[in-house]
């Protein structure tokens, strides 16, 4: 096997909201295979901050930058015809993009569950279809959707994102059945419980972590770099037969009662 099929050298990738957290860390990693990132967010400061960062890493021609609303349908065409116009041909999108909202289903409003679903399922329709839509008459192109354990599992509280998520692997499957024939691979990739900023206080919280490590087969909390070969190996050529498979990146949490 040639080690190549694994490079990204010269590839345009949008991940959307890799403007902090885990989106930040996989755009990363597909720098470093070779690809030309776009990074994502709505907080224009925040995002400019990461695209430094990153620049300063990999080189200002290496990594650009993106802001719009992916709940936004106008925005959203908008921005990926910036990205194809300023950057080039975008090869590789991976729809990061989410929020969480943690409420029992009996106090959750209307407005919210609109909110989480947007983000969460919409933004990946919107952004996946106008990238689609750009990739198809080319015959090749990448979508990688992040869901989480919650598009297989439920817990109480988060019922929208549960929702969501679980409707996002769905779609994934949809998108391939329209679009592998025509050079596509779509596929999602769903982490566990991951160490992050955003769930330092669970991992500081005894009983919850103690909770997540005995309900994890591996025994650990997933880190960021956990994510990264797997999304390189999606986005790459090493993966051109592999289509519309959700990849449960949880230390087999997914697996076990
Ligand atoms: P963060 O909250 O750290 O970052 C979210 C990113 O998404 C930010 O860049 C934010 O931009 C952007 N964003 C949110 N809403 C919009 C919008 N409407 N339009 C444009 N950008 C938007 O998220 P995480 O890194 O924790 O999560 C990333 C993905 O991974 C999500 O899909 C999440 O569901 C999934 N995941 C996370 C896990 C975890 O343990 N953290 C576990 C399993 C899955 P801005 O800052 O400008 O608002």
């Amino acid at each position: 096997m040639d080690a190549s099929i694994f490079d990204l050298t010269g590839r345009v990738a949008l991940v959307t909201g890799s403007s902090r957290g885990i989106g930040n860390s996989l755009a990363a990693g597909l720098a470093t295979a070779g690809a030309t990132i776009v990074l994502h967010g709505m907080d224009e400061d925040r995002l400019e901050k990461a695209r430094a960062t990153l620049a300063g890493r990999f080189g200002g021609g290496q990594v650009a930058a993106v802001a719009f609303d992916i709940t936004d349908e106008a925005a959203v065409a908008a921005g990926i015809a910036h990205v194809e116009e300023q950057v080039g041909p975008l090869e590789i999108l991976v729809n990061n993009a989410g929020i969480q909202h943690r409420v029992a289903l009996t106090e959750l409003d209307l407005a919210d569950w609109n909110r989480v679903l947007a983000a969460d399922l919409t933004g990946a329709f919107l952004v996946g279809r106008e990238a689609a839509k750009r990739m198809l008459p080319r015959g090749r192109g990448k979508i990688i959707n992040i869901g989480s354990v919650q598009a297989e599992l439920a817990r109480p509280t988060i019922g929208a994102y549960t929702a969501a998520k679980g409707g996002l692997r769905n779609l994934t499957r949809a998108m391939a059945a329209e679009w592998a024939s025509r050079g596509l691979q779509i596929n999602g990739v769903a982490p566990g419980y991951i160490h992050t900023e955003m769930t330092q206080k669970l991992v500081d919280d005894p009983d919850f972590n103690s909770w997540i490590t005995g309900r994890t087969p591996a025994g650990r909390w997933g880190s960021v770099e956990d994510l990264a070969g797997p999304v390189r190996w999606l986005a790459s050529d090493a993966a051109n037969f592999v289509n519309g498979q959700t990849i449960f990146i949880d230390g087999g949490m997914t697996v076990v009662v």
